[in-house]
């Protein structure tokens, strides 16, 4: 079976080619899958009957089956999916007041970067996902927005994974992401532990694709501790790689902080963060960690996290308190998958 959301429009183009239609019909059926967000053959009425039938016998438009939903009572929704090869996979969509519909979605089942707080680094890898499992994740909440009269407006490669180790699938998602679904390079985040090479590689790609950065710490010893990563590439050669990025992508980099309770929301800690960032255009988001049953550490309290803003401001470095999207659901990553599994378990 041919996954078509495995292909782009030169692919879908090559398969009809090779079936003997006219280029006109991979143009019509691109635009079935993508501007309608039509899933079903049957209803592609305008291509021949011949056509469909044999769509129907040779392809399909996705393969991921939903194996469990949560709706959080601030509208988030969260899926877990099962892959043809039973792995599962998580990815999010929140909906903002502001119009603001942004995807969040893994490029891994799994992940081998081992962070200590992190739910899905606590599962370990299985495998990368393809271009067209990265794809449909997007695709999916598009066409269901779509339906009830919104645009699915934001992607951003934050869900289980890390996007730059499964770097070309990663990089063709998102080219297919701006291109089939119009979602601009400017309203794409791609998150990163921190692997040096890639971050300069993707900055030779030519996107204004936003960089998020997951830091979480401003020493080395600290931060190896939380993210094995930190042990190959150190925080200067990320910082470093970061302030490149910035300067040839024109984009603002954003850090992503996990604030623990006690472990990293000080105000010396702020104040070495300052100094780090210090002279870089960035943004540092602050996000209360979601507790994981594998991690000992708990969220800031509010006012200690409110204090850590005010000392990044002193450095000029901009911080926001992000707020915890699908609190009452297990919106974390990795965090939805390690539930199931642990109701699953004997
Ligand atoms: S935080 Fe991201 S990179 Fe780290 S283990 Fe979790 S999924 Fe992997």
């Amino acid at each position: 079976m041919q996954d078509l959301v495995d292909l782009d429009r030169a692919g879908l183009a090559d398969l009809l080619a090779g079936w003997g239609q006219p280029a006109f019909r991979a143009r019509q059926l691109h635009g079935w899958l993508y501007e309608r967000g039509e899933a079903d053959f049957g209803a592609m009425l305008n291509l021949p009957a011949p056509l469909r039938q044999r769509l129907s016998e040779e392809a399909t438009a996705g393969t991921l089956q939903v194996a469990t939903e949560q709706t959080s009572r601030d509208g988030t929704i969260k899926r877990l999916y099962r892959l043809p090869d039973g792995q599962l996979i998580e990815s999010v969509l929140m909906v903002y007041a502001s119009g603001r519909r942004t995807a969040c979605i893994s490029s891994q089942a799994g992940c081998a970067m081992g962070c200590a707080f992190c739910a899905t680094g606590q599962m370990g890898f299985a495998r990368h996902l393809t271009v067209g499992e990265i794809v449909e994740q997007a695709w999916i909440y598009a066409r269901q927005l779509q339906a009830r009269g919104e645009r699915l407006s934001n992607v951003v490669l934050m869900g289980m994974g890390e996007p730059f180790h499964n770097y070309d699938a990663a990089v063709s998602a998102i080219r297919r992401i701006m291109d089939d679904l119009g979602i601009g390079a400017r309203h794409i985040t791609v998150s990163t532990v921190g692997l040096v090479p890639a971050i300069r590689r993707f900055a030779e790609e030519g996107f204004q694709v936003g960089l998020a950065i997951s830091l979480h710490a401003t020493t080395d010893a600290q931060r190896s501790a939380m993210m094995p990563v930190n042990r190959r590439w150190d925080i200067a050669e990320l910082i470093a790689a970061c302030a490149d990025y910035q300067a040839i992508s024109g984009r603002r980099v954003t850090f992503e902080w996990a604030l623990i309770d006690g472990e990293n929301d000080s105000e010396a800690e702020a104040h070495r963060l300052g100094q780090l960032l210090r002279g870089l255009s960035c943004h540092v988001n602050l996000i209360p960690l979601n507790p994981t049953g594998g991690y000992a550490g708990g969220p800031t309290r509010a006012e200690v996290a409110a204090r850590f803003v005010e000392v990044l401001e002193s450095h000029g470095i901009p911080a926001t308190v992000r707020v915890r999207r699908g609190i009452d659901i297990d919106a974390g990553c990795g965090q939805l998958k390690s539930t199931v599994l642990k109701r699953q378990a004997p």
